[in-house]
């Protein structure tokens, strides 16, 4: 049986997209709904591989495309390659995804000398015949034929150039004629050949060029660069469709449109045309089109045809359509069609306009929007009109857009923050004590560090734009300067960061503002309603959970107690509590900071009302709050300056008789002060190489630090305790939830269950009051997931800690990784891709899956959720839906992201792939 290479558009299956391309597909589905498009037949994507494989057609193609041309004939009443009624067609490219401009297409294919003659006498418009005549001459001698454009060119503008004509449409119809002439002779010098004047043969040219054109380097390139694989996309389609003209006079026209406004998306007329043109003539600006509104006076009938037209494709598409037309002496012709591409604002909109229309179902409101699309909607976007160039780039750490003035210090950040100026803080990396520089900055920049350092977790959590590890910017503290490339940036000019793409530019440029819109809001409200997955956020502070609330957050998934330690209130007595000697020293520091800690858990769990706060126990090395060696080093180098500085003055002053005791501020700086300072100091460092650990990461910290300065453990869970009995109190309902970091055995959960059984029961004698508060635990090492079953027994619920679970998992130091050999790993495919972003589902996966199973399989309503940075990530959030998991929780402004995700994953639920769960 021959294979059939060829199906008619009112033959071939709208569906199969894979066969006949996407263009070809939806040009047999409009033609078989009942939408005038010109006849026509498509040849599959099957026959453009054969032709690739053996580098000839695959033998029973031209007969069959021969067959389909006698249709055409037959259908329209004309004849191809003669005259007096000439058929002419498009011959254009299409595979299964759109990859506009990347293949090659022609027009007008069908003219000869005969049919030429043909198509003067038929239009009795000769300029209008020769000027398609050229047109295809051109762009089959480039295209079939390989001649540049240029060796046409040069014979166009002269001509022009002699006439003294500036437009192409002032030319006449003998220009056209001795342009066509000199054309053929053209395609003779250099191609060798005649042009063809067989237009079977031209059309088998044409049909081969385009097959080549899917190998050709721009097509190559399109494909790698958009990751569209041979599964996506293999081998393009031909379109072979009647030529309809636009350019055949007052009552023609072309235009391009779409159903929606692609920008905002409202609801209206949208496009461009123009009257007596072709198809390429409004693309390539020649002349300035018209909106469509203005058709609707110029050519009352045909802009209703249009409007009907535009009606049809959306109601059978239930989508926003990108669509091509043509009027020909006053009959609209529709010559393609395909889903609009639309920025986020549009696609909420419409999402849930066309809802509220009854055109689509809130599955399918839902279903159409990437959620990861969400992040444009949430954050400042530099203005895309902009045209200045990064001078340098790092990662994307966190998204949004700012300006301001760059300072080197958190210090100074703070300062000019508060008195009203913008300011970017521009660090090699930042450490906790930064963290006021971080509240008075606009955005956060660093020369080192990955998209999991500091910089660009708090950032995240904060919501404000992150450029991290741009290792092109050299950042100079002492002379508080910056080298970027041969530039250098002082303190005070002004930057512009984009933590949605890592670029860094100099100077300002402007930004447009974040838009949660009440569309936006409805939608996730549905998004809501549909998933299975509750989605909470990481939050430290009252500001970041009334933020979070606000992009519509239940509850907060993990508090990380020590960043409420870094306030600059706080920090000092942190480090007493650090530098204490005695446990009863460590108290009387702990003291001081409970009534603290207890006054923050009050407004999270008042913000947070009536949803759970999961608050987790002290997690990092104590050494990350104070400052480094380094830094402690100099500060010592500087006091001892001081001291003897101060010494001199004193010893001076009291060699004068009668000599007068300096006026303040001198009279301030005693030596008695800066040895005080001093001696601190000494202490810090002396503290500061005790701490020092080969690997902190794997040292002494989460649970480790709670065992063995349960103190520090106690303090936080009774101002927990304290604060949940005072809401209780005030009538705010709460639900509080302890949450053990860094968890490898049961036994160390039994030490922290122990001081919340005795602080409860003293908090009974003491107030009467019964607190009941969740317990957990985290799951982030790998012993953890091995010993679900045991830590189950103890914990009501399991947090997967994915940010330590994935580097425990590979063995990989999340920051050296991102800076050093992910990258290269990605881009040569060792590993898809980042598993600190999005959740490595065979390696980390397996593991989540065994701890669930297990866990449940000793507490079935085990409560699961994951607080990683994947959560926030829709891959990783179809895998946590997947799994059964109760809730995700990430930074606050990928919330939204994460709710519009959950609701995905549930609705596609059934097609997941590439993951069994054990039956
Ligand atoms: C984690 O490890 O995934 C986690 C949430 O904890 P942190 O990032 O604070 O180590
Ligand atoms: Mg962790």
């Amino acid at each position: 049986m021959t294979m059939r290479h060829v199906y008619a558009f009112s033959d071939g299956d709208g569906q199969n997209k894979k066969l006949l391309g996407g263009k070809g597909a939806n040009l047999c589905e409009m033609t078989q709904i009942g939408l005038n498009v010109p006849p026509g037949f498509v040849i599959t994507t099957e026959a453009c591989l054969d032709y690739l494989e053996a580098d000839e057609l695959p033998a029973s193609l031209l007969g069959q495309v021969r067959d389909e041309i006698t249709n055409l004939e037959a259908a329209t009443g004309r004849t191809f390659g003669a005259g007096p009624n000439p058929l002419l067609v498009s011959v254009r490219s299409g595979s299964a995804l759109s990859m506009p401009g990347m293949m090659d297409t022609f027009l007008n294919l069908g003219l000869n000398e005969e049919t030429l003659a043909g198509l003067i006498e038929q239009t009795g418009d000769e300029r209008f015949a020769y000027d398609a005549y050229r047109r295809f001459i051109q762009l089959f001698g480039k295209v079939a034929l390989g001649i540049d454009d240029e060796k046409f060119d040069a014979h166009f503008d002269e001509i022009k150039t002699r006439a003294g004509i500036k437009a192409d449409v002032g030319l006449e119809a003998a220009h056209l004629r001795e342009i066509s002439e000199r054309f053929l002779g053209v395609v003779r010098q250099e191609a060798g050949r005649d042009f063809p004047q067989d237009v079977m043969q031209q059309l088998q040219l044409a049909v081969e060029a385009v097959f080549r054109s899917w190998m050709g380097k721009r097509a190559v390139d399109y494909r790698r660069e958009f990751d569209i694989t041979p599964d996506m996309a293999n081998g393009t389609a031909v379109n072979i469709c009647t030529m309809v003209f636009g350019n055949m006079g007052d009552d023609c026209a072309t235009g391009v449109g779409f159903t929606r406004n692609p920008g905002t998306g409202e609801n209206e007329m949208f496009g461009e045309y123009l009257t007596n043109a072709q198809g390429e003539d409004v693309v390539a600006g020649i002349r300035t089109p018209k909106p469509l509104a203005e058709m609707e006076t110029e050519m009352p009938e045909q802009y209703a045809q249009l409007v009907e037209l535009r009606n049809k494709l959306e109601s059978h598409y239930q989508e926003v359509q990108d669509y091509e037309f043509t009027i020909e002496k006053g009959t609209l012709y529709c010559l393609q069609t395909r889903n609009g591409k639309m920025n986020a604002a549009a696609l909420v909109r419409t999402s849930v306009e066309m809802f509220r229309e009854g055109l689509i179902s809130r599955e399918q409101a839902l279903l159409r929007i990437d959620p990861e699309m969400l992040e444009q909607l949430l954050h400042p976007t530099l203005d895309p009109d902009s045209t200045t160039q990064p001078v340098a780039t790092g990662l994307p750490a966190s998204p949004g857009a700012a300006s301001g003035k760059c300072v080197f210090d958190a210090d100074l950040a703070e300062k000019l923050g508060n008195a009203g100026e913008r300011v970017i803080l521009v660090r090699e990396e930042t450490r906790p004590e930064d963290i006021h520089g971080f509240f008075a900055a606009e955005g956060i920049l660093t020369s080192r560090g990955g998209k999991t350092s500091h910089a660009a977790v708090v950032a995240r959590g904060m919501g404000k734009p992150c450029v991290a590890g741009a290792e092109g910017i050299d950042v100079d503290v002492a002379l508080r300067l910056a080298h970027v490339g041969e530039q250098i940036l002082h303190e005070g000019d002004v930057i512009t960061l984009d933590g949605g793409t890592g670029e860094v530019y100099l100077g300002e440029i402007a930004t447009l503002p974040a838009d949660f819109s009440s569309e936006l809001k409805e939608l996730l409200d549905w998004a809501d309603e549909v998933a299975d997955l509750k989605v909470l956020a990481n939050a430290d502070t009252p500001d970041a959970a009334n933020r979070a609330r606000e992009y519509g957050a239940m509850g907060i998934g993990l508090c990380r107690t020590e960043r409420m330690f870094n306030a600059s209130d706080r920090l000092p007595i942190v480090i007493d509590m650090i530098l204490a000697n005695t446990e009863e020293d460590r108290k009387t520091a702990l003291n001081k900071l409970l009534p603290m800690q207890r006054s923050d858990f009050i407004d999270l769990f008042t913000t947070m009302s009536p949803d759970p706060v999961t608050v987790r126990l002290l997690d990092p090395p104590m050494h990350e709050f104070l400052p480094t060696e380094q830094q402690l080093l100099e500060e010592i180098r500087t006091l001892r300056l001081y001291r003897d500085v101060v010494r001199g003055r004193n010893s001076a002053l009291s060699a004068m008789v009668d000599s007068t005791p300096l006026p303040a501020p001198f009279s301030g700086l005693t030596e008695e002060n800066v040895i005080d300072a001093l001696t601190r100091k000494e202490r810090m460092l002396k503290k500061v190489r005790e701490l020092q650990e080969t690997n902190p990461m794997l040292g002494h910290r989460g649970v480790r630090l709670g065992i063995t300065y349960p103190e520090i453990y106690a303090m936080q869970i009774e101002a927990i305790l304290e604060a949940a009995v005072e809401c209780e109190k005030r009538g705010v309902e709460v639900q509080p939830e302890i949450m053990v970091p860094q968890v490898i055995t049961s036994q160390e959960l039994a030490h922290v269950t122990r001081t919340i059984g005795e602080l409860t029961s003293n908090l009974k004698a003491e107030f009467g009051v019964n607190v009941h508060i969740k317990f957990g635990t985290m799951i982030e090492t790998v012993r953890a997931c091995t010993r679900a079953k045991k830590l189950a027994a103890s914990a009501e619920f399991f947090s997967f800690g994915t940010n330590d679970l994935t580097q425990a998992t590979f063995s990989f130091s999340r920051e050296d990784a991102e800076n050093k050999f992910l990258p290269m790993y990605n881009d040569s495919g060792i590993l898809q891709d980042n598993p600190f972003e999005v959740l490595d589902i065979q390696g980390v996966g397996q593991l989540i899956n065994m701890a669930v199973w297990n866990g449940r399989s000793v507490r079935p309503d085990l409560k699961i959720g994951i607080c990683g940075e994947q959560g926030g990530h829709p891959a990783s959030i179809r895998f946590c839906h997947h799994l059964g998991l109760n809730y995700v929780s990430c930074s606050g402004p990928r919330v939204p992201v994460a709710r519009l995700a959950a609701a995905n994953a549930k609705l596609t639920e059934k097609e997941f792939v590439g993951f069994d769960k054990p039956k």
